[in-house]
C-alpha cells in the first residue's frame, strides 16, 4: 500500500487546485474530499493504537489503586480483601476502557467530518483566480481546526475517564465492604478548575449509602441525601470531586443517627 501523504501537505495541494480552476465542477471537490478524509484517518492513526494508548493509561492508574494498594489503605481494608473483590473491579475497567475508545473514535468521525465540511464550505465558494489575498497559511489554520484539536480532546477524554474509573473503584470497595455513608469532597481549593456551583455547595456534607446496613436498619437517616439519589463522583463532564467513604458509626454525625444507633453506640 502506497503511505498516504500527510494532511497538510493533501490541505495545500487542494486549496491550490481550488483557487487555480474555481469551483468548476462536483467531481473536482468529490475527489480533494476523497483524499483528504483518507489522508486525515491516516493522520490519527488506527483504531488498534487508540485503544492501545488508552488501555496502557487506564492500566496505569489501576494498577496504583488495585494492585499497588492505594485501594486497601485509603478504605482502611486488607490487601486480600481488595484481590477477592479484583473481578468485580477489572469489569469496571473494561467498561471504562471501552467507553473512552467509543468517546475518542466518535470524536475523530466528527472532526474529520467538521474538517471536510468547512473545505467544502470554503471551495464551493472559489472562483479561478480569485482571492488571491488570501494568505494560506491562516486558511489552512482555520480549515483544519477541528481536526487538530483532537489530541487535546483525546487527552481531556482519558482525564476524565480517568477519574471516573478511579471513583467508581472506590464505590465498589466501598458498598462491597459494608461501608455506611459517604462524606462528599469538592476540591474547593483546587486552581483553574471550573467548580459546579451545586457540588461546591455538597462540600463536607454526609450522603447516606442506600444499600449500606446503617441506612437499612435504619440506624442513620439519609443525611444530606441518598448518595445513589444524586449525580455522584466524577458522574457529570470533568466533575473532580470524590468521597471519603464512612464504615462505623461513630463517624457519622450525632444529626444523622437515630435513636436506635445512639442507643448502639452507648452499649459499646
Ligand atoms: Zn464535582
Amino acid at each position: 500500500m502506497p503511505r498516504t501523504k500527510p494532511f497538510q501537505t493533501v490541505l495545500s495541494e487542494a486549496v491550490v487546485d481550488l483557487r487555480r480552476y474555481g469551483y468548476d465542477s462536483k467531481a473536482r471537490l468529490q475527489k480533494w474530499v476523497r483524499d483528504l478524509r483518507r489522508a486525515a484517518r491516516g493522520m490519527v492513526g488506527s483504531d488498534a493504537a487508540l485503544e492501545a494508548e488508552i488501555k496502557r493509561a487506564l492500566q496505569q492508574s489501576y494498577r496504583q489503586q488495585v494492585t499497588g494498594g492505594l485501594l486497601a489503605r485509603k478504605h482502611g481494608i486488607p490487601a486480600y480483601t481488595i484481590k477477592k473483590l479484583s473481578p468485580t473491579l477489572q469489569r469496571e475497567l473494561s467498561r471504562r476502557t471501552q467507553a473512552s475508545v467509543d468517546l475518542i473514535r466518535l470524536n475523530r468521525t466528527k472532526s474529520i467530518e467538521e474538517t471536510l465540511q468547512r473545505f467544502s464550505g470554503w471551495a464551493t465558494a472559489q472562483n479561478p483566480g480569485s482571492a488571491a489575498d488570501e494568505q494560506l497559511r491562516p486558511l489552512k489554520t482555520s480549515l483544519s481546526k477541528p481536526i487538530r484539536s483532537l489530541p487535546f480532546e483525546k487527552r481531556r477524554v482519558i482525564i476524565d475517564q480517568t477519574a471516573k474509573l478511579n471513583s467508581n473503584l472506590n464505590y465498589l470497595t466501598a458498598t462491597n465492604n459494608k461501608a455506611i455513608a459517604v462524606e462528599w469532597y469538592a476540591n474547593p481549593d483546587r486552581l483553574n478548575y471550573n467548580h459546579r456551583k451545586e457540588h461546591l455547595e455538597r462540600n463536607g456534607k454526609i450522603y447516606a449509602l442506600t444499600d449500606g446496613w446503617a441506612y437499612q436498619k435504619g440506624f442513620i437517616t439519609k443525611g444530606a441525601g441518598l448518595y445513589e439519589d444524586i449525580d455522584g463522583f466524577g458522574v457529570l463532564p470533568f466533575c473532580s470531586c470524590r468521597g471519603r467513604y464512612l464504615y462505623h458509626l461513630d463517624q457519622i454525625p450525632d444529626d444523622m443517627l437515630t435513636d436506635k444507633a445512639r442507643a448502639a453506640l452507648k452499649n459499646t
